[in-house]
């Protein structure tokens, strides 16, 4: 196949000119399974919260008015008639010069509209006296005051958290809708591939790829399915692929995509449907063989072996697209700024990106220092890296000391 390779703006602007639009539509799951997931319906009380007023501490339920002659040395006597607990509704009545004892909680009896704290009472028998005036509503949280029957409680689009799933909870809600979660198939190839845990032939090395980019589809939002590594021939390639086109709305490959003589991956993905292969080979450096397609509306991605610039061409061009189809916003990537510690060159006529490792200067400024790979399938650089830095393509080098904006890969405090 003929390659003309694609700018790095280019690629991403046909990549995202051919995604379909339409998000993968919306499912109902339980409230426990929704973290972490963006809501797809408005969601609307039907209840007041709290649904009756009630006591915030514990004491004693009044009518105001009885304890606002009530003094630090003249305190008010009250007559006790009863006690109140939680998750029942009082029956009793309270007139003028009657209380009852109440806790944080319990609904506020009808008679009553303030609660007198215990801290500022003292019991004697079946009296009470009162060392402090309340006004009304004092220690009571009214009906509706947190959330009104009809209020709009969560909006359509909003991701959830602890705090919105707690308040969907506090209105009764144990299903929810939610945007369906791109399925992502992740398959690595190559004849010299083998599963972790087998024996290792020789010749063979172990499968990093399915691991490493399965996890991180999962920490893009996307759900993967693990599909381990595909025999080295082109007919169980392509049955492979056309079973995951089935069962997934992304389909990952690694390896495979060069221009050796078993190489054949984009061949058999361009075939599998239309409009097949739509870029073939991008001018960035490490990735340049990166191989992108759509079987209908499916984008497949056929990455690079090396397990650095696999991961790599997935930040910049997968993960988008996963969170693009999941109705996320597309999340920006978190970047710091640091000076570089040495001086760099991009390849010629390709967007360079080169991985970095963080730390501080003894000026406390923080510092990015290249990670030495000698070549891009060191497996080390994954897990040595904090970020990476890009030199555009129409730039020769960046400087000692100037100023880098470092995508970060991981969280680490710096
Ligand atoms: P390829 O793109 O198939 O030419 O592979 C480039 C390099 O990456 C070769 O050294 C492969 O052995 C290595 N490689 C390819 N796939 C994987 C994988 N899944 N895990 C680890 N290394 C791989
Ligand atoms: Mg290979």
């Amino acid at each position: 196949m003929f390659r003309e390779l694609m700018t790095y703006d280019n690629a991403k602007k046909l990549l995202f000119a051919t995604l379909d639009p339409q998000p993968l539509g919306s499912e109902k799951i339980p409230l426990l399974k929704a973290y972490n997931r963006i809501l797809s319906e408005d969601i609307i009380t039907k209840l007041d919260i709290p649904p009756f007023n009630r006591s915030t501490v514990d004491g004693y339920a009044v009518k105001a008015d009885d304890t606002y002659e009530s003094e630090e040395n003249k305190p008010t006597t009250l007559k006790i008639i009863g006690t109140i607990s939680v998750g029942k509704c009082p029956k009793i009545q309270i007139r003028k010069n009657n209380t009852v004892e109440t806790v944080t909680g319990a609904p506020i009896p009808e008679g009553a509209n303030a609660v007198v704290m215990v801290e500022n009472t003292q019991k004697q028998e079946n009296n009470l006296l009162i060392y402090r005036a309340v006004t009304p509503d004092e220690n009571v949280m009214k009906k509706g005051t947190d959330l009104k029957k009809g209020d709009t409680v969560l909006m359509s689009g909003q991701l959830l958290g602890a705090p919105e799933i707690g308040v969907l909870a506090a209105i009764g809600v144990n299903y929810v809708n939610v945007l369906k979660i791109p399925v992502v198939s992740v398959f690595s190839t190559g004849a010299e591939i083998t599963e972790p845990g087998k024996s290792l032939a020789p010749g063979k090395i172990y499968d990093i790829n399915a691991y490493s980019l399965s996890t991180a589809v999962k920490e893009s939002g996307g759900k993967p399915i693990f599909m381990g590594v595909i025999p080295d021939n082109e007919v169980a390639l392509k049955n492979a692929l056309k079973q995951a086109l089935f069962t997934s709305d992304i389909i990952i490959t690694s390896g495979g995509v060069s221009v050796g003589p078993r190489d054949y991956t984009p061949k058999i993905v361009d075939s599998l449907g239309k409009p097949g292969v739509i870029i073939s080979g991008i001018a960035v450096k490490p990735g340049k063989p990166t191989t992108i397609a759509f079987i209908g509306n499916k984008p497949v991605f056929s990455l690079p072996g090396h397990p650095t610039s696999a991961l790599l061409i997935f930040y910049l061009f997968v993960r988008p697209v996963i969170q693009y189809l999941s109705g996320n916003k597309v999340i920006s990537e978190k970047i710091v700024k640091a000076n570089l510690a040495v001086r760099l060159f991009s390849a010629k006529g390709r967007k360079t990106f080169v991985t970095v490792k963080l730390s501080r200067d003894k000026n406390q400024k923080i510092l990015a220092t290249p990670i030495q790979t000698g070549a891009s399938g060191a497996i080390t650089t994954l897990s040595k890296a904090d970020g990476f830095i890009e030199i555009p393509a129409n730039q020769q080098f960046i400087d000692s000391n100037e100023q880098v904006t470092v995508t970060l890969l991981k969280n680490k405090k710096v």
